[in-house]
């Protein structure tokens, strides 16, 4: 049985769904991360298909294939992912859809409209982690991939997004 189907939602277009319960932590899906974006290939991408990467580095992507690809945003997101794998950051019932909060992480500032419904929407997505409030910033903390907390947070600034302190 697959872990995850992929089905229209109203007006979001596709999105992605449990087909079992998951226990918070547990592994929901192993992600196709091969499809990496070169120098080489990078003048054929389209803007669908810049909607469509994931980061495994800093500025750098893969694209993203189903069902990962249609794994929508929220605000209140049940699923994180960490080394090219999808973790349950919450129980997930089965049913239930499956969402990425698409700031963990980010180091590029896009901004994008946000119908998720939840009572703490952030109704203007911004790409940038360290544009989160700071409340945010320290409980999606345990989600950041290596290369974000070494090259981003522990380059001159903490996860406040303020320069750090010079030590006297
Ligand atoms: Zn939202």
């Amino acid at each position: 049985m697959e872990n995850l189907v992929v089905r229209r939602v109203g007006k979001k277009g596709m999105g992605v769904f449990s087909n079992k319960p998951f226990k918070k932590g547990q592994m929901i899906l192993r992600i196709n991360t091969r499809d990496r974006i070169t120098k080489k290939n990078e003048s054929k991408m389209t803007n669908y298909d810049w909607n469509h990467v994931n980061a495994w580095g800093c500025k750098k992507y893969y694209r993203m294939k189903p069902p990962e690809k249609f794994i929508n945003h929220s605000c209140n997101p049940n699923s994180f992912d960490k080394g090219g794998l999808l973790y349950a950051m919450k129980r997930i019932k089965k049913g239930d859809e499956v969402t990425l909060d698409y700031s963990i992480g980010g180091v590029e500032d896009w901004k994008m409209v946000c119908k998720c419904g939840g009572g703490n929407c952030r109704k203007i997505v911004r790409g940038k982690f360290l544009l989160l409030p700071e409340k945010l910033q320290k409980k999606y903390r345990p989600y950041l991939e290596e290369w974000y907390i070494e090259k981003v947070l522990k380059k001159g600034r903490n996860i406040h997004g303020s320069p750090r302190k010079r030590q006297k």
